[in-house]
This record gives C-alpha cells, sequence and structure tokens, in this order.
C-alpha cells in the first residue's frame, strides 16, 4: 500500500491511515508500505535546495525551520507514547540537521553533477521524515513498524532528478533486505521516491516517484495487489476542477490507464504501470476517508470494456507552425534546448505533422513545470526563433491537446466518427490516433479547449 503525500499530511487522514494499516495486515498475509512525504514538503525541499543553489543561506534555513516546525507540530498532536514522540523529534532534528549541512555543501559546488546529486539527498527528507513517523504510530498501536530508507534497495542509474531503476539489482536488494523482514512478521514503511547509485549516491525517481516505487516492490515481491491511497476518489473520467460531474472510473486497463496518465492525469506516475502490467498486478486507487469504496481498479480488463470512452483529457501546449516543409530535426533540437533552459524539463513532442508547403509541431509542457511555464517557455522560443538563420518564419502560439482514452477505439467502433460530429464547428489544428488504440488526440486553440471538454465529457456520461 503506498500513501501519498496528501494522506499523510494532515492528522484526520494519518489517523485513517493507521485504521487502515491495522485493519488490512489482519487480513493480508504480508504488507509493505511506501509513503510520500508530506504534502507541499517536497516542493519546499526543491525551493531549499534552489536556494542553496544560489548560496541563499537564509534563504534555505527559513525553509528548514518551517518544514522542522511542521512536522513537529504534527506530532505533537498525534496519539503518540513519549518513547516515540521523543525518538521522532530527536529523528527530525537529526534529517533536519543533516540537510542543512547538504544545503550548506551544495552553496560550495560548481560542478553542475555534484550539484544535482546533492539537489536529489536534499529532496528526499520529506519521505524519510514520514516514514518515521507512520512507524511511529504503528509500533504505538503493537505492529512491528520499521522505517526503510530506500536509497539502498531501489538501485538507479546517476540520472539525478529522474532516475530509471536497474530492475536486477533492485529485485537482488528487495529480496535480501524488506522479504526477511516480512518473514519476521515485520511492516516494512519503505520511503517513496528515493534511490541511489550502486555506490550509494542518492537519486530520486522523477515528481510523483513513490508511485513507481511502490509498483517496482510490488512487482519485485509478485504483490496480490497493490493499493494507492489518497484523498480522492480515484481515476476520474475528467479533471473534477475543470469539469464538475466528472465521476470516478470503476476499471480500467493497464493500458488505458497508462494514456491516462500520459495525457495528463496528475495522479499516477507514469512509468509505475509498467512493471505492474508485466507481472499483472491489479491496482486499486482507493480514498483514505472512505475505505470501504471500491475507487478505481487497474487491471487486465476484458473485451467487454472494449469501445467505450472511459476518459477526456486536456492537457497545455505549444504549437509550432511555419509555411515550409522538410527536415523537422533542427527546430525539434532548438525547442528542446529552450525548454531546458526556460523551465528545466525537456519536450515532448506530441504530434508533428507536415503537408507540401506547412509543418506542424505540437510539445506539451510538463504540469509539474508551474503555472506559468506555457507562457514563460513561448516567450523564450519566440525569442529564440527570431535569431536563427532561416526559421524565423516559425510562428509560435499556446495550444490544448484533447485526448479522449478508451480500448481499441480505433477498430471499428464508430466513435471517432461520432467525437468529430460533436466536435465539428470547431477549428482543429492536428488530430493524432497514436500508435496505442487506447487514446485519440484532438489540438485546438487554446480558447476552445474548455468548449470541447466538456461537449466530449457529456457524450462520455450519455454512454456509459
Ligand atoms: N514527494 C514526491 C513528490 O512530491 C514523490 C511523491 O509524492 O510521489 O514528487
Ligand atoms: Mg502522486
Amino acid at each position: 500500500m503506498k500513501f501519498g503525500g496528501s494522506s499523510v499530511g494532515t492528522i484526520s487522514a494519518l489517523t485513517q491511515v493507521i485504521s487502515i494499516v491495522l485493519q488490512e495486515q489482519e487480513r493480508w498475509d504480508r504488507l509493505i508500505l511506501v509513503v510520500s512525504a508530506l504534502e507541499g514538503v517536497t516542493d519546499s525541499l526543491i525551493e531549499a535546495a534552489h536556494l542553496a543553489q544560489l548560496s541563499n543561506r537564509r534563504g534555505y534555513r527559513r525553509i528548514t525551520a518551517t518544514i522542522r516546525a511542521r512536522h513537529l507540530s504534527l506530532i505533537d498532536e498525534l496519539p503518540l507514547s513519549i518513547n516515540e514522540r521523543s525518538g521522532l523529534q530527536a529523528d527530525i532534528d537529526q534529517l533536519l540537521f543533516d540537510m542543512l549541512n547538504q544545503c550548506q555543501s551544495l552553496s560550495d559546488i560548481s560542478n553542475g553533477t555534484d550539484m544535482m546529486n546533492k539537489t536529489d539527498e536534499i529532496i528526499g527528507v520529506g519521505e524519510r521524515l514520514t516514514a518515521r513517523i507512520i512507524a511511529s504510530l504503528l509500533r504505538d498501536n503493537n505492529l512491528r513498524g520499521v522505517a526503510i530508507d530506500s536509497t539502498e534497495i531501489i538501485i538507479t542509474d546517476e540520472t539525478a532528478g529522474n532516475a530509471t531503476p536497474d530492475l536486477l539489482l533492485t529485485n537482488q536488494r528487495i529480496a535480501q533486505h524488506l522479504v526477511p523482514m516480512l518473514e519476521r512478521d515485520i511492516v516494512p514503511i519503505v520511503t517513496g521516491f528515493l534511490g541511489g547509485t550502486i555506490d550509494g549516491t542518492p537519486t530520486t525517481l522523477g515528481r510523483g516517484g513513490s508511485d513507481y516505487t511502490a509498483s517496482i516492490i510490488g512487482a519485485s515481491v509478485n504483490a496480490q495487489e497493490i493499493w494507492m491511497w489518497s484523498i480522492v476518489d480515484g481515476l476520474m473520467s475528467s479533471d473534477p476542477n475543470e469539469v464538475d460531474n466528472a465521476h470516478v472510473i470503476d476499471e480500467l486497463s493497464y493500458e488505458e490507464v497508462a494514456e491516462l496518465a500520459y495525457f495528463g492525469a496528475k495522479i499516477l506516475h507514469a512509468r509505475m504501470i509498467g512493471p505492474l502490467k508485466q507481472h499483472n498486478i491489479p491496482l486499486r486507487i482507493k480514498n483514505v476517508f472512505k475505505p470501504q469504496q471500491d475507487g478505481t481498479l487497474i487491471h487486465n480488463t476484458s473485451a467487454k470494456n472494449n469501445h467505450v470512452i472511459k476518459a477526456v483529457t486536456s492537457i497545455n501546449g505549444i504549437a509550432l507552425s511555419a509555411n515550409q516543409s522538410g527536415s523537422l530535426s533542427r527546430i525539434s533540437a532548438i525547442v528542446d534546448e529552450t525548454l531546458f533552459k526556460t523551465i528545466g524539463t525537456h519536450a515532448d513532442v506530441m504530434i508533428s505533422s507536415q503537408s507540401s508547403s506547412r509543418s506542424f509541431v505540437t510539445f506539451v509542457i510538463s504540469t509539474t513545470a508551474g503555472p506559468d511555464a506555457v507562457r514563460t517557455s513561448q516567450i523564450a522560443l519566440q525569442e529564440r526563433l527570431q535569431d536563427e538563420i532561416g526559421l524565423s518564419n516559425w510562428n509560435v502560439d499556446t495550444t490544448a491537446i484533447i485526448t479522449i482514452i478508451g480500448s481499441e477505439l480505433d477498430r471499428n467502433s464508430g466513435i471517432i466518427s461520432k467525437i468529430l460530429r460533436i466536435i465539428d464547428k470547431t477549428h482543429i489544428l492536428a488530430y493524432s490516433q497514436g500508435p496505442s488504440h487506447h487514446s485519440f488526440s484532438l489540438v485546438v486553440n487554446t480558447q476552445d479547449s474548455d468548449h470541447i471538454l466538456h461537449r466530449i465529457h457529456d457524450f462520455i456520461v450519455n454512454n456509459v
């Protein structure tokens, strides 16, 4: 079971977490928990690391003090024994003291790679803090909870900030360190998000990476099921912040959920689905405040689910177009470089198309890049292309990519033609049916996206 940041961030949610663990450990032989940092803590830690890079000592000290106060006041309010409470206070102080030292040494580093590794060490403190809190709570409830730092368990490559696990080595470590604990009735509480290279340098698995940790461990121990707990009811048919009548999706196939994560649902780490699909492990998404509800089940669904639209998503992107055709490699390289400089992430090319005299390329900007990222990237690209010989005739516009998700949508279902009929009057910049049969995307002008999203969602609601 993986507990996300929102489910461990408040007293009321934490109380639920403990009662869920106590109840479920009676039902299941063996239980492994994976935990995230308290909600918002990773963002603060990233900010602290950033200030440390700028040698802003006062800035990162201020953030550390806030993080410390938040954890201390949380444990103050929790029903803990004197022993566990004082142990936790000492652990929190020690971890944050070490982190301040890491910030200090980060200020002194000028080498880029060392800087990235130090940053990963700093931003992983949040998960270590949570794991200790949950372990204490379980021990006070007569369970043998032990907090485990995953730096020496999830063995990864050296890519700081978004490392890829070496599954062979990781499986060995899990077999050596975690499995024997289960045999001794221990409930391991593993830090999500964190990994480490073979020589022990800390890494992280990318934002939202605790999901991935749960999936790697679950696949490795051949788990019967993986449950991911948060404070939403499950995966939704559309973003409930944008579409009022969005509903919980009862079940999805691995392929559908992979598309959903890729095309914008912020709830799942995109890389977590691979291991589950490979080992055919069911995944449940549940709400800690409504544990009796089924939530969303992701598994190997049968053909009865085909030709049904499950969800529609909308993500912001940037479209580049020009009155010329030819190789797109130079423009792609420049976009990638500019985006990396501006918002620190690489460009994901979504759709590109060409005719005899025109070219069109769309990129998406990751939702984790922040609310202004699309605008900032657009300006940066415009400026950069002006200066490039032969590329100044490219236009840079913001766009939206609307994606419908379901199974076998393209196979004689008539669904795509129905969708096109619904949005008949809208100007569509490009379509893509994609290499998977589980999604279909439309690129539209930003101002049209809201309307289309609602129209397509109404269609889903009327057809379930
Ligand atoms: N705490 C990390 C993040 O905020 C990992 C996670 O929550 O899954 O990205
Ligand atoms: Mg998450």
